[in-house]
């Protein structure tokens, strides 16, 4: 296991707050992974780890993820992550939430925060009791509501787009789609395809929930593992992560993969069989911004405004796109593609930030002008 100064170094974070108060229980970690593009944002996760060291794994990885997602998704953030150490389920109590955004004041917005697992909508309310730098919020305290509707129009935008680069237009009509999980976001998604033309074959393991679906919108249904043997164009993962490995691929009969869920990919060795097979594959965290896109407008000047909001969402089909075409120019799986596309809007912006707009000299310094 690396120092942790050597890790932080090498995943290239900028700052690590560790946060205890005793007195509350509370045992936190900021992470702050990269301000380039903005103060760092990314959720608070409340997770029983097996020890510290497991935690502040977790705040590194998760928050450095973060500054890739905003940077693809073309949002005014950076990358941090929040982890409090306990079991949510019995040790999250008002003191602890409240103690945890005092810490977060005291950082004076260079962090924001949003839900994540063990962290509820409720929970965020009590930390805006003590803190402003919450960017989840519940609808009637000022919040967008709920993000999953918007997680489903990128994703049907991210579809589209790599339906065009595999078959030469966005056009959905007539095509098959297998779709895993019709949950929030994977179950808006299977109407929009419907309305859309495309015929669609879907699976989740709440079999109450799917044959709702069924009823509702006449679509096929098959059980949970046969998903991967359908016969489509399209297979679009809304369920969990690392559905697509070593035993899914090879079953797959997809031209393009393209869904909501996180970590679609179970390790990079497969991202690289799914190029070889000259799969079409849009980049989940860019295809899935939709929910972060809309929960950021609200940072914009003036506040949130939903149909600002809902255009940048739709604009996750060229993003999706562009890593696309990264992929194919230079040759590399699309997961990289993505990585490239968001290290290219680092940089850039590291240069312009290098632009101080108060001069950094007076003009005249040290020089004596003779006549
Ligand atoms: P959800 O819990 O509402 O839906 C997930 C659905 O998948 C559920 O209906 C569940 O029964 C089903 N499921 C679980 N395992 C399955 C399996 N093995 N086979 C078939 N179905 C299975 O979650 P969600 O909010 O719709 O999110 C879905 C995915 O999208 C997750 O990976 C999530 O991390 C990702 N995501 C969601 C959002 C958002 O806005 N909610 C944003 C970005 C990414």
């Amino acid at each position: 296991m690396p120092d942790i100064f050597d890790e932080i170094s090498t995943l290239g974070h900028e700052q690590v707050v560790l946060c205890s108060l005793p007195e509350v229980g509370l045992r936190a970690i900021i992470a702050v992974h990269d301000t380039t593009l903005g103060p760092a944002g990314g959720g608070l996760r409340m997770w029983q780890y097996n020890d510290d060291r497991a935690a502040l794994t977790d705040a590194l990885r998760l928050s450095r993820g973060m500054t890739y997602k905003y940077a693809a998704a073309g949002l005014n953030l950076g990358g941090g992550k929040a982890v409090i150490i306990g079991d949510p389920k019995t040790q999250k109590t008002e003191a602890l939430i409240r103690a945890f955004g005092r810490f977060m004041s005291r950082m004076g917005g260079l962090y924001l925060t949003g839900e994540d697992v063990g962290i509820t909508l409720e929970d965020l309310a009590v930390l805006r009791s003590e803190t402003p730098y919450v960017i989840t919020m519940p609808e009637e305290m000022g919040g967008v509501g709920p993000i999953a509707p918007a997680t489903a129009v990128g994703t049907v935008a991210g579809i589209r787009a790599a339906v065009e680069a595999a078959f030469g237009s966005p056009d959905l009509e007539g095509k098959r789609v297998a779709v895993q999980g019709v949950g929030a976001v994977g179950g808006e998604v299977v109407r929009e395809l419907v309305k859309a033309g495309a015929a669609v074959t879907a699976t989740d393991i709440d079999a109450d929930r799917l044959e709702s679906f069924r009823r509702e919108l006449g679509i096929e249904v098959v059980a949970p593992d046969a998903i991967y043997d359908v016969d489509c164009e399209i297979f679009s993962p809304c369920a969990l992560g690392a559905t697509i490995n070593e035993q899914t691929l090879p079953r797959l009969k997809a031209k393009v993969i393209a869904g909501c869920a996180n970590n679609q990919l179970a390790t990079p060795a497969v991202g690289d069989d799914v190029h070889a097979r000259g799969i079409i594959y849009a980049p989940d965290y860019i295809i899935n911004a939709g929910g972060a896109t809309i929960d950021a407008d609200r940072l914009q000047p003036g506040g949130f405004n939903r149909e600002r909001a809902m255009t940048s969402v739709r604009a996750i089909g060229g993003r999706v796109a562009e890593a696309l075409r990264i992929s194919r120019d230079e040759g590399v799986p699309a997961y990289i593609a993505a990585d490239r596309l968001a290290e290219r809007r680092l940089a850039a912006m590291k240069a312009v930030n290098s632009l101080s707009s108060a001069p950094r000299w007076s003009p005249a310094a040290g020089l004596e002008v003779r006549r």
